[in-house]
C-alpha cells in the first residue's frame, strides 16, 4: 500500500466514525424527546376551540407535548385574530389542499413570556418576551430551510394549529387562543423588552406576510405602489411602504377607512365600489400587494403595473380562479407571484425593525371569552372590523 492509499483509507475511516457518532447523537436526542413526552410531563393548556366548520367557540382544555431539551414554554399574553383563522375555522382552504382538523384551537399571532426552557435552550431565558407566528417546527436542513424559507420545508412544515406534528407522535397542533404554547426555540421570535406586546402579536403574521414580499420585490424609495385590501394585513403593508418613502395607493371596499389611510400617509384611496376612482391607473405602478380575502379579478391590478412591475398575491380567497388565457395580454411583461408568510430569520428582522421604528398594527383588544371571539369573527366576516382584533389571554378564566 502506498502512503497515499493509506492516508485515503485513514480519512475514510475518520469520516465513517464521525457519521456514526452524529447519527447516534441524533437518535439519542429523539429517544430523549419521546421519553420526555410522558403523560406526566405533558403541559396542561386551556383556551378556545371550535368542533366543526359551523361551530362557535367553546372553552377547551387539552395538553401540549412536554418541553423538550430545545423547546420553550411560553405563557401567552396576547393572540391576534387573522382572517386566515376565519378561513381555517370554516374549512375554506380545501382549494389549497389544506383540510381542517377539529377540535381546532386557532391563533398564529402569539406574544407572551417564556416560563420554562429546555436544558439546551440558548436563545431565551425565563421571563423573556417571545413570539410565535404560523410555524412551530421544520427540519432545518433541507434546501428551503437552508434558504431561510422554513414555511416550505421539504420534509413538511409543522404549522401552529390544525397541522400534523410529525416531530411529536403526529399529534394535531393547537394554536394561540390559549394560555400557553410549547415550541422549538428556533421557531420562537425574540421580542425586545420595550415592545408594545398587545400590538406585537399581529406582527408575527400580518407583519411578516407583507414585509417578506416587499423585500423580495426590492421595493425602493420613490416607487409607486398599491395595496389592495386594507385590513389587518393590508394596513401593515401600508405602514412599511410609507416608511420606505414610496407613493402608496390603497384599494378597499368601504368609505370608513378613507381618513385612516390619509392619517397613515397614503397618497390615494380608491373605493373599488366607485368605478370612476379606478380610472387612469393602468401602467402606473411598480409594485402591488393584494391581501383581498374574497373573490376578485387580479388582472385589474396586474394591468396597473408598469412593464416589469411585480404583484405579490397574499390574500387567500377560498374560491378564486385566474384565467391564464388572459395573461398574454393582461399581464404581458408583468410579474405575478404568490407569497406565504416569511422565514424565521426575516421574521426576526421584521420584528426588530417594527419595534425600533414604532411600526405596529392598530388593534382592538378583546377579552378571552368565547362570546367575544364569536362577535369578533362575525365582525371580521361582515367587514365591520377596522384592522386587527387581539385577544388579551391574561383575562382567560
Ligand atoms: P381582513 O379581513 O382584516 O382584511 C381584508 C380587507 O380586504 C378588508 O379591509 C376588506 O374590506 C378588504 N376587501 C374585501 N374584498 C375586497 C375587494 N374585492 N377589493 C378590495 N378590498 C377588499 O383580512 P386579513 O388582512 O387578516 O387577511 C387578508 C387575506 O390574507 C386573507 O385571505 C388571509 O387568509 C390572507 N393571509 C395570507 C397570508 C399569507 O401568508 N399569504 C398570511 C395572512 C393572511 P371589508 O372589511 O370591507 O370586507
Ligand atoms: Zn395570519
Amino acid at each position: 500500500m502506498t502512503n497515499l492509499q493509506f492516508l485515503l483509507k485513514l480519512k475514510m475511516f475518520y469520516i465513517i466514525v464521525s457519521i456514526i457518532f452524529i447519527v447516534n447523537i441524533v437518535i439519542a436526542q429523539q429517544i430523549e424527546t419521546s421519553k420526555n413526552d410522558t403523560p406526566r410531563n405533558r403541559v396542561p393548556a386551556k383556551g378556545f376551540a371550535v368542533h366543526s366548520h359551523e361551530d362557535q367557540f367553546h372553552s377547551y382544555e387539552f395538553t401540549r407535548h412536554a418541553v423538550g431539551d430545545y423547546d420553550v414554554q411560553i405563557e401567552i399574553l396576547y393572540a391576534g385574530i387573522c382572517h386566515s383563522d376565519l378561513h381555517a375555522v370554516r374549512d375554506e382552504q380545501k382549494n389549497f389542499g389544506i383540510h381542517a382538523n377539529y377540535p381546532m384551537v386557532p391563533g398564529h399571532e402569539i406574544a407572551g413570556r417564556v416560563v420554562k426552557s429546555g436544558k439546551n435552550v440558548t436563545k431565551f431565558k425565563i421571563g423573556d418576551f417571545a413570539g410565535v407566528g404560523c410555524m412551530v417546527n421544520a427540519c432545518g436542513k433541507c434546501g428551503s430551510c437552508s434558504a431561510g424559507k422554513e414555511q416550505f420545508c421539504e420534509k413538511g412544515t409543522v404549522f401552529t394549529y390544525s397541522s400534523i406534528d410529525h416531530y411529536h407522535e403526529h399529534e394535531i397542533t393547537m394554536g394561540g387562543y390559549s394560555n400557553n404554547i410549547v415550541v422549538a426555540e428556533n421557531f420562537a421570535i425574540n421580542i425586545p423588552k420595550n415592545a408594545d406586546l398587545k400590538k406585537t402579536a399581529p406582527l408575527l403574521c400580518a407583519g411578516i406576510t407583507t414585509w417578506s414580499p416587499i423585500k423580495f420585490s426590492k421595493v425602493k424609495t420613490g416607487d409607486k405602489v398599491g395595496v389592495a385590501g386594507y385590513g389587518g394585513v393590508g394596513h401593515m403593508a401600508v405602514q412599511y411602504l410609507v416608511a420606505l418613502g414610496t407613493e402608496v395607493t390603497v384599494f378597499d371596499t368601504s368609505e370608513e377607512k378613507r381618513n385612516d389611510a390619509k392619517r397613515m400617509g397614503v397618497k390615494r384611496y380608491v373605493n373599488i365600489r366607485h368605478p370612476q376612482e379606478l380610472e387612469n391607473l393602468n401602467n402606473t405602478m411598480d409594485f402591488i400587494i393584494t391581501t383581498i380575502p374574497a373573490d376578485y379579478d387580479p388582472l385589474i391590478y396586474v394591468r396597473m403595473l408598469k412593464i416589469g412591475g411585480e404583484i405579490a398575491v397574499v390574500g387567500l380567497p377560498p374560491n378564486s380562479n385566474i384565467n391564464i388565457s388572459k395573461l398574454p395580454l393582461g399581464a404581458a411583461y408583468r410579474k405575478i407571484y404568490g407569497s406565504l408568510i416569511g422565514g424565521i430569520k426575516e421574521t426576526q428582522e421584521m420584528l426588530d425593525y417594527s419595534v425600533a421604528n414604532n411600526i405596529y398594527p392598530e388593534v382592538e383588544v378583546i377579552k378571552a371569552e368565547s362570546s367575544e371571539i364569536d362577535k369578533a369573527y362575525q365582525n371580521l366576516a361582515n367587514g365591520k372590523m377596522k384592522f386587527r382584533y387581539v385577544i388579551d389571554m391574561s383575562t382567560l378564566k
